[in-house]
């Protein structure tokens, strides 16, 4: 791990690092898109997003920007289905709809459990539907939920790290064994479960964070998750510029994507994703970066290994690597 973080990282830290969150519209969703997913049965298809404006999170994690785009206070009952409705209506159509709402699905706060049979009608044309939720937010609700729902739910759990200091710095208020349990009570309710993986959390060098990347790949798999998305750490909301600027935190690098998804993919328990938006905060080199990226995104939607992309960077980040 490198140097020590001495201020104490907690939620008023973190939020005391924060700029101002956008001006938001809680009839509206903050934003919408439809793209290629391969799904569990190997096919790639259309896949609908809407990124639904709802109340700050009920967290603080310490690396989440998500609060950006969120209201201080929860949004109106009827609001979740009215930007739903709306998004829909000007979305192409797509077999899979992913409702993100910057938090937890289930969270009390969050979505109105009034509002569940309005959503589960209008989704009803659709495959999947996925959300996320907070490990300690899995339970009762999301068997009420799903038993509304004509479409297969699947929930999106953020595991983040297995690194146990590391995540108990994230202050994300879980440790593996929550995160385990939550997978566990989806699994015997026949409901499918995706991960969230961080590569390169603060606290890691590069090295480090390609070697717990790959054990929360591990750790995911072992407690039955069936898809992994490994996502590269960004600054951006304060904190993480703070701690990038005090030396706890540096950018990982796209080389460092590329092998772990390669393990990801070998390991052969299932999907295995690269998040593949804003990339070239993490690239090093003009002359290579479209073909990683073409690389990774090819590697997403095909699920097996693509050749190499040979440049000169190569040895130069590899050195960085071994040397972080
Ligand atoms: S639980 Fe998820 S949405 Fe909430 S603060 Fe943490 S990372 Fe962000
Ligand atoms: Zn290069």
């Amino acid at each position: 791990m490198s140097k020590d973080h001495k201020a104490v990282i907690n939620n008023s830290w973190i939020v005391s690092q924060r700029g101002n969150r956008n001006e938001l519209d809680p009839r509206r969703p903050y934003a919408y898109l439809v793209e290629k997913e391969r799904n569990a049965s190997g096919k790639i298809e259309e896949t609908a997003i809407i990124f639904l404006t709802n109340k700050e999170c009920s967290f603080t994690c310490l690396m989440c920007d998500l609060w950006k785009n969120t209201t201080e206070v929860s949004v109106p009952e009827g609001s979740i289905p009215t930007q739903i409705e709306w998004a829909l209506s000007k979305m192409p159509r797509a077999k899979h709809l992913k409702l993100y709402n910057s938090g937890s699905f289930f969270d009390e706060r969050a979505i109105p459990e009034k509002d569940y049979a309005k959503i589960a009608s209008l989704v009803e044309h659709f495959e999947t539907v996925i959300v996320e939720a907070h490990p300690r937010l899995i339970g009762e609700k999301c068997l009420r939920f799903r038993n509304m729902l004509k479409p297969e739910l699947e929930v999106a759990i953020g595991l983040e790290t297995v690194h146990p200091e590391v995540l108990q710095k994230l202050n994300k208020q879980m440790t593996p064994e929550d995160f385990k349990k939550g997978v566990n009570f989806l699994s015997v309710n026949n409901i499918r479960s995706r991960a969230f993986i961080l590569l390169r959390p603060p606290f890691m060098s590069e090295s480090e964070g390609v070697y717990w990347a790959k054990r929360s790949l591990d750790f995911a798999f072992q407690s039955g998750i069936e898809c992994c998305i490994v996502i590269p750490v960004r600054p951006g909301n304060g904190a993480m510029d703070s701690l990038m600027k005090n030396g706890n935190f540096s950018l990982p690098n796209i080389l460092s994507l590329e092998e772990v998804l390669e393990y990801g993919i070998s390991l052969g328990q299932g999907r295995v994703f690269a998040d593949v938006w804003d990339l070239k905060l993490f690239s090093t080199c003009g002359s290579c970066f479209d073909e990683r990226v073409k690389r990774l995104t090819q590697m997403n939607l095909q699920q097996k290994m693509m050749p190499q992309v040979n440049c000169n960077c190569d040895f130069h980040n590899a050195s960085i690597t071994e040397s972080a």
